[in-house]
Parts: C-alpha cells; sequence; structure tokens
C-alpha cells in the first residue's frame, strides 16, 4: 500500500484564492494532492460541451501557473469519479476528501452518492463544504437571505500554500492532451479563462465599465461592455460570489455609485437565490417546476426547432442573438429570455426541445440558473407572471440603430435600418440589387405573431385547481415568506 495522502477534489472550484478545500487540505499537515476529472460520464451528458471543456482545461493550467512555485499543481485524470476513488484508494492511503458541495443536475448528484458510499465503506472521510451561500437540506427560505448575507460578507479565506515535496505517481486514468487535442483550439471570441481573468474583468466593471450598466442592460451590443461579463469566472468558480461582493462593497466608487453597484449586487444574489431552488428540486431539469404544466400541448415541429438552433428564422433579432451565442457563448439576460420565449410561445416547442442546446452554447452554463430560468421563461413555474417578448418589439427597442443585428447578419447589412427589423416589407423594386435569404422574406411562422395557442393554456392553466395546489407548494419551498 502506498503513501497517505489527502485529496482536493476539485469541481466548480477552479480558483486557488478564497478556497476552503485548499484551506483546509494545508491545515491538515498531511501530503495532499489536487485533482480535476474530466469525467467520461459527465462529459457526454446533454448539458456538456466542448467550449465548457475548453473553460475548465484552461482554467486549470491558470492555476497550475500559479500553483507552480509551490511544486504543487492540479493532476488532471480522465476518469469517472466513482472508479478514480476506488483505484486511487487501492494505491494509496486515502485519510479524507475535501471538497465543494456541488448543486447539479440528478446525474451530478447520483455520481456524487455513489462516491460517498464507496468512501464510506473505505472509511475515508469526505468533508464537503457549502459554497455560495446555497444551504443543503434546506425545506424552505425561512433565514435563507440572512445566511446568504452572512456568507456574502464573512471574511475572504487566506490561501497559503506550502512547498511540496511529495512526487505523486499514478499510472492509470492518466489525463493526455494528445487525447484532446480539441481542447487546445479555444476560439479567441470567447472570454479568456481563468482567475486571473474573472478579477480583470471585476476590476474593469467596477472602475469604467458600470457607468451605463441599468441602461444598457438589456441592450443586446452595449450590455456587451456595460454588463460585469463575470458569471462565466462564477460558473467554473473561477471567482468566489464572497469575493465580487466584497471587492464591489470595498470599492472606492462605491459610495458615488451605490444605485448600480446596488443593482448588480441584487442579481448576484438571485444568482445563489436560483441555485438553491435547483439544489433543492434537480428533477426541474426534466419535469416542469409546476407539475401541472406538463399538460400544455406544444406543435414540436422539428423543422420550426432547426431554423431556431441554426439563427434562421427570418426575425432578425431572434437570428442575431442564436448567432451571437453560437460564436461568442455568452448573451444578456433579456436577450436569453426573448430566444426562449420564441421558441416556446410563437414556435410552440416544449422548453426540454430548446434547454440543452441553449445550456451546450452558454460558457457561463451553471445548471441551477439555466433549468429554472428556462422554466421561468418559458411560462411553466406556474409562480411567476408569464412573460411573452415580441421579437419585432424588442429588435426596435432594443437595437434601433440595427448595429447588434447587422453585426451578426452580414445577409442584412446592406438593408435600410428601417427594413431590417422588418424585412419582410422589402418590395421587389428594394431588392432589385440585393439578395437576402428567402427566410427573410417568408419568416418560418407568421410575421403577424400570433401566441394565442400557447397564452392561452399558460394563462388558462392558471385556474387548473392542480396548478393551483402546486404553486401554494413551490411559495411554501422558493419564497421567503413576510
Ligand atoms: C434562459 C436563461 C438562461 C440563463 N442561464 C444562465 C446560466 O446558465 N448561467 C448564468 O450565470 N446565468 C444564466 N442566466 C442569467 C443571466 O442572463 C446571466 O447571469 C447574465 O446575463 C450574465 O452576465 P453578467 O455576468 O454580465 O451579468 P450581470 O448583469 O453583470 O450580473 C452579475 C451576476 O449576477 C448573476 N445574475 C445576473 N442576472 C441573473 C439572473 N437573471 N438570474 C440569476 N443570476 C443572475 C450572474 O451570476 C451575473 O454574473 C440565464 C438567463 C436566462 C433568461
Amino acid at each position: 500500500m502506498g503513501k497517505k495522502l489527502n485529496i482536493v477534489w476539485l469541481k466548480r472550484d477552479l480558483r486557488i484564492n478564497d478556497h476552503q478545500p485548499l484551506f483546509d487540505a494545508e491545515k491538515s499537515n498531511l501530503d495532499y494532492i489536487i485533482i480535476y476529472l474530466f469525467e467520461p460520464k459527465m462529459m457526454a451528458h446533454f448539458d456538456f460541451s466542448i467550449r465548457h471543456q475548453q473553460f475548465i482545461y484552461y482554467s486549470i493550467l491558470e492555476m497550475n501557473k500559479s500553483l507552480f512555485k509551490y511544486k504543487r499543481k492540479v493532476h488532471i485524470f480522465n476518469s469517472d469519479a466513482p472508479i478514480f476513488f476506488s483505484y486511487l484508494s487501492s494505491k494509496f492511503i486515502i485519510n479524507k476528501v475535501f471538497s465543494y458541495k456541488e448543486s447539479g443536475t440528478l446525474i451530478s448528484w447520483n455520481r456524487d452518492k455513489k462516491v460517498y458510499n464507496i468512501l464510506k465503506r473505505l472509511n475515508i472521510e469526505w468533508k464537503e463544504f457549502d459554497s455560495q451561500g446555497i444551504i443543503r437540506g434546506s425545506k424552505n427560505r425561512i433565514g435563507w437571505d440572512k445566511n446568504w448575507f452572512n456568507y456574502a460578507i464573512s471574511p475572504l479565506i487566506i490561501n497559503n500554500y506550502s512547498v511540496n515535496s511529495f512526487n505523486f505517481k499514478l499510472n492509470s486514468f492518466k489525463f493526455n492532451i494528445k487525447d484532446f487535442p480539441y481542447l487546445l483550439e479555444y476560439p479567441n471570441q470567447f472570454q479568456p479563462a481563468g482567475e486571473k481573468y474573472a478579477f480583470k474583468y471585476l476590476k474593469s466593471f467596477i472602475k469604467i465599465r458600470h457607468k451605463n450598466y441599468n441602461y444598457h442592460i438589456s441592450q443586446p451590443e452595449n450590455s456587451r461592455y456595460s454588463c460585469a461579463r463575470i458569471s462565466t469566472y462564477l460558473s467554473w468558480g473561477n471567482i468566489s460570489v464572497r469575493q465580487v461582493y466584497q471587492c464591489i462593497k470595498n470599492a472606492l466608487n462605491y459610495k458615488f455609485n451605490k444605485r448600480i453597484f446596488n443593482s448588480f449586487l441584487s442579481r448576484l444574489k438571485w444568482r445563489s437565490h436560483f441555485i438553491q431552488k435547483f439544489e433543492v428540486d434537480c428533477s426541474y431539469e426534466h419535469s416542469c417546476i409546476n407539475r401541472g404544466y406538463e399538460n400544455v400541448i406544444y406543435q414540436n415541429d422539428n423543422k420550426l426547432l432547426e431554423s431556431w438552433k441554426k439563427g434562421k428564422t427570418g426575425f432578425p433579432l431572434v437570428d442575431a442573438s442564436m448567432r451571437c451565442l453560437i460564436n461568442t457563448g455568452w448573451l444578456n439576460f433579456r436577450m436569453r429570455a426573448m430566444l426562449v420565449s420564441f421558441l416556446c410561445h410563437y414556435l410552440e416547442q416544449d422548453w426540454r426541445r430548446g434547454v440543452y442546446y441553449m445550456a451546450k452554447l452558454f460558457l457561463d452554463y451553471e445548471p441551477g440558473i439555466h433549468f429554472t430560468q428556462f422554466q421561468m421563461q418559458a411560462g411553466t413555474t406556474g409562480i411567476n407572471s408569464i412573460r411573452i417578448y415580441n421579437p419585432i418589439k424588442q429588435s426596435i427597442e432594443r437595437d434601433p440603430n440595427c448595429i447588434f443585428i447587422k453585426k451578426w447578419l452580414p445577409e442584412l447589412s446592406k438593408i435600410k435600418n428601417d427594413f431590417v427589423h422588418k424585412p419582410w416589407l422589402l418590395t421587389e423594386l428594394d431588392l432589385i440589387d440585393l439578395t437576402i435569404p428567402d427566410y427573410y422574406r417568408k419568416p418560418i411562422v407568421s410575421p403577424n405573431l400570433s401566441n394565442k395557442n400557447i397564452r392561452n393554456q399558460l394563462w388558462g392553466l392558471r385556474k387548473n385547481s392542480h396548478v393551483k395546489e402546486e404553486s401554494k407548494r413551490l411559495l411554501r419551498i422558493h419564497v421567503r415568506r413576510k
């Protein structure tokens, strides 16, 4: 049997600062190794994409640069966690495993249950820490806000690293980048990974970019500059929620820009609020949050779905948003909401037909926010007001000069702005020297945009007794009672 050691298992916490598992491993006075597992089963799940893997890989490279001077590194392995821990325990005496709790999808819950049983059988303690103010096992929201604020203001963990003298080697499950060459092909148009960039974005937001935050937040082009753009770093744990909160609160200009910064901070709290919902019930990945909404009847036309996925619906703002997302991995809240609304309310598609597709595209994909927000926009919660976004109205209001649309739809770049919002109004005469794709002359659904069928069903179900019972149940669990 090999040496006795502790393990730090990284998941969505790819940073070296404000990190409790790494802190406790250092404190334990026993050699420890830091691991990340590229798990084939998790990677094959419908929500995981190459861009996520690339972001993870580059985040780890960044960590390794910082850890190099301590002769430490994150060891990457290619294995499902249960198999890996069983094997590792046959080669080493594992004393403890340190990690954060993960509020993930069902597949990650089941994986964690298996790991828990294996470690328990082997008498290995698994010390799992709370993260981002999320409470495991919470039955309602009593005391939740207070707990979140206590977390947000609690002192940051100062991670000091000792120099490692233990030469860890494991021959099986080795991760070799040659087997994953695509990880190295991380596109430039995605936000760069790692702790250093997380702070770079946060600092530039605090210093300059926040100025028009509240005015630009719903505009597809300006929001790219004026929003904080830290979601991806939060999602993969390059930065902690508490680090963000305290950086903002301690900023020298906070007191002069309170309205803006507080509106940002309330969103930061929503983040944990949505993840808490998913922590309580991760079946929201597969089932309607309000089970009564399973009865909505959708058209589910495959051709319409494919056009939406490709950004070829004939509705310019919808198409520009989708193509922008495909190319950059980020879109502001309003355009995300509009894409979901268009899919479910106008194309009459069940939300489940688009939810994984968008999860894969969002570089900042976070299951707890994604599934709950997606359903909120689809109108299947029964406790939120149903918002149906008209893409033509959004286009005129949010991109009046067509800057965003023309950037992502070069085929419309020569069209006069007045027509860009409604290209189907162009006559043969207007198009004499121009060609535009057929779907802009005849969009995939009528430009009159009827949402009657789905709207009537969604609102109609509100009076249904099953929906009402479900709504009461959801309010009891997820909403703070005054
Ligand atoms: C259908 C849909 C799916 C979404 N999926 C995700 C997802 O997978 N991951 C994700 O991080 N966000 C998701 N969001 C929420 C939101 O769009 C993004 O958090 C935001 O656009 C990120 O940009 P930012 O960092 O510049 O945000 P800012 O406006 O600068 O806000 C700061 C932080 O607050 C949090 N936040 C902001 N808005 C929301 C919100 N509405 N709900 C919850 N948290 C919020 C984010 O962590 C964000 O980084 C989704 C929204 C919709 C409508």
